[in-house]
């Protein structure tokens, strides 16, 4: 009900204005042709001027303007306030000043009445002046003078109502108070609608906040006003009936009357009385387990306090409270900290892209974990374990973050340190194993090459001394020795890959020109098609990169389909702080299950006499993309051509 009245304050109060000014219309007519009935309502009772109806009118009219939202109606509103402030307080100042002025009868002259013919009653002049001084203030912007109409409001409302009972108690004219002792009965009424309506532009001030709030005390008004009010008439009314009629004797009566008015307001505030001591109850369990729950929580928040390292931000990163476990660690002090932003205690050990990831994670609104070194404010390192949650309010918005932070320091350093030495122990094992490659392919050589001598001597002074059984033998030994001479040949080139490396920075497009250029004769041959695409300037191992392009393009010439020419795309593309290269081609392909084995040394997925080769080719490239610090894979499928990628990371030198 009340929600309804605060949304449709505009519509009630159209509707009152609009009632209104038909009544005016009405007495203004009952006036202009002599029709009594419509004058005084209750016969023999006071009439409604022809001013007031005029008044009534107009302040209707100002009133229905006033909620509207053009300049103009607010000017023409409080233009009507000042014709109802006029012709009010002009009425009342012949009250005041014992004079009798032409504006009692300047519109119509009149007959009806014995005291002040034509003239309002006081009581309504009073009322007129004020309404036309609330219609003419109520479009100021001062809060005061907001509050005080308000309250003028609500006194016009007391007198109307005031003088309402006196006609619903029928209490005889002469017994009036004076004041309001002519007010007709429409007139009390239009009075008290037209205030309340006017009253309800500033619905959250004065009495109207106090009736139409959502508190416990606004209910209690709006229950007991009614009550007290219909009570205490309705029991007057009939003391006075029961009276006048001689039933009963008057002290009798209001013996009654003030016992009954006494027992039912007690029943009722009663009844007030439980349901709000209900209320009550259902408040304070409430509020007990919300004491509980916020007891538990500051034990939940000492255990933070005491364990954790706890930072609170805003919604933009601005760190607004911290720990004293924070302090302790980064050794800052907390005003020191407070309005700062993470990045004071940023040890630029992770890259942008770790902090992207974080932002996008909370922002999202989900929680952010991961491992985080920090740096205090002596230069010391350490390490957190982390953990970001995102506080959102009731609309969803986040409005703070909270960081719960461990010191993981400890335990960073050791797996440091036992990453360390097993990356020194790889290293070692490394080495020792290039070392042995290559001093038995180097060593293997001599032997060989005494092989190879003499068998060459056999095969050129003894070959007529064989018998053809003799001279074929020879043939497999020349054969296998020349095998072997390559293979170890292969091994010793495979384990000095990248002993005397250099990095420098090189244009990729021309070391693969070069590349193309050493394999003029197979490309024309096989008459092989490449598309080069833009490639960057890098900083490599030049030497290697040539030979890592140059197996990759013979690969893609010699791993052909019979039925058709090379097809050959070398294309790069940037990622991050790395690049990708592709080499594509059209060839016979590879089944997934061979994907790795093809990069192990001496793996070959054909014989020699299919396709020639020793399965040195990827191992190599594979090696010299690793010292690149990058990646080799490829992707394929039989028959349908094959795609090797590597990675080379950017290096800024
Ligand atoms: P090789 O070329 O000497 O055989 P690699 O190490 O270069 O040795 O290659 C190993 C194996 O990988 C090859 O025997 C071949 O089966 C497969 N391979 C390499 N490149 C391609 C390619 N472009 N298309 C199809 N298969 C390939």
């Amino acid at each position: 009900m009340i929600n309804l009245v605060k949304k449709s304050r505009a519509k009630i109060v159209l509707v009152i204005s609009g009632f209104a000014m038909l009544t005016s219309i009405l007495v203004i007519i009952g006036w202009l042709f002599d029709i009594k009935s419509v004058l005084n309502v209750v016969a023999g009772g006071a009439t409604m001027k022809f001013n007031t109806a005029l008044c009534f009118f107009f302040s209707a009219l100002g009133i229905a303007l006033s909620f509207g939202k053009k300049a103009t109606l607010k000017y023409a509103s409080i233009i009507l306030g000042f014709l109802v402030l006029i012709i009010g307080s002009f009425s009342l100042a012949e009250y005041l000043f014992h004079f009798q002025s032409l504006l009692d009868n300047f519109f119509v002259t009149d007959l009806l009445s014995s005291a002040y013919p034509g003239r309002m009653s006081a009581g309504t002049a009073f009322c007129f002046a004020m309404l036309g001084l609330s219609l003419i203030a109520i479009h100021t912007e001062q809060l005061v003078v907001l509050k005080t109409v308000q309250h003028v409001l609500t006194l016009v409302v007391i007198i109307a109502f005031v003088s309402l009972i006196t006609f619903i108690l029928e209490i005889p004219t002469v017994n009036k108070v004076f004041f309001i002792n002519t007010m007709a009965l429409h007139t009390s009424l239009l009075f008290m609608l037209l205030a309340i309506s006017l009253s309800l532009k500033n619905i959250h001030l004065g009495f109207t906040a106090l009736i139409f709030e959502d508190y416990d005390g606004s209910r209690l008004i709006r229950k007991l006003i009614p009550f007290i009010v219909s009570l205490s008439i309705g029991l007057t009314y009939i003391l006075l009936t029961v009276v006048n009629n001689q039933t009963i004797n008057y002290d009798f009566g209001l013996v009654i009357s003030t016992v009954a008015f006494v027992l039912i307001s007690i029943i009722y505030i009663s009844i007030i009385g439980i349901n709000l001591n209900k209320k009550d109850i259902r408040w304070r369990e409430l509020q007990k387990s919300l004491r509980d729950t916020n007891q538990e929580l500051e034990y939940y928040k000492q255990a933070l306090d005491k364990s954790s390292i706890v930072a609170f931000t805003d919604a933009k990163g601005i760190i607004t409270d911290v720990n004293q476990k924070f302090c302790d660690i980064s050794k800052y002090d907390k005003t020191e900290i407070i309005g700062k932003t993470h990045k004071l205690i940023n040890s630029d050990f992770h890259d942008r892209a770790f902090f992207k990831n974080l932002w996008e994670t909370i922002k999202k609104g989900e929680v952010w974990m991961g491992d985080v070194k920090n740096k205090a404010k002596d230069g010391s390192y350490y390490w957190v374990h982390t953990s970001i949650v995102p506080f959102k309010n009731d609309t969803g918005e986040i409005y703070r973050y909270l960081a719960i932070r461990q010191d993981v320091t400890k335990r960073k350093e050791a797996e440091e340190m036992l990453a360390s030495q097993y990356v020194k122990k790889l290293e070692q094992k490394n080495a020792e194993l290039e070392q042995f490659a290559y001093i038995a392919s180097h060593d293997l050589q001599e032997p060989l090459r005494s092989v190879t001598n003499f068998v060459n001597i056999l095969v050129e002074d003894y070959h007529d001394k064989f018998d053809e059984d003799g001279a074929k033998y020879l043939r497999i030994i020349s054969d296998a020795t020349e095998r072997m001479r390559n293979l170890i040949k292969f091994l010793l080139d495979y384990s000095r890959l990248g002993r005397e490396r250099k990095l420098s920075l090189v244009d990729c497009s021309k070391i693969l020109q070069e590349a193309i250029a050493d394999l003029n004769e197979s490309i024309n041959i096989a008459e092989a098609d490449i598309e080069i695409g833009n490639l960057p300037t890098l900083y490599v191992f030049e030497t290697e990169m040539r030979q890592l392009f140059q197996n990759l393009i013979s690969n893609a010439i010699k791993f052909q389909r019979k039925d058709c020419k090379p097809q050959i795309k070398i294309s790069a593309q940037k990622l991050n702080d790395t690049w990708m290269f592709s080499v594509q081609d059209n060839g016979i392909g590879i089944a997934p299950t061979h994907f790795n084995r093809i990069f192990q040394i001496f793996q070959r997925l054909h014989t020699s006499r299919e396709y020639q080769g020793y399965g040195i080719g990827l191992p190599n490239c594979k090696k010299i993309v690793e010292l690149h610090g990058g990646e080799i894979w490829v992707e394929s499928e039989v028959d349908k051509g094959s795609t090797f990628n590597f990675t080379i990371p950017k290096l800024e030198l």
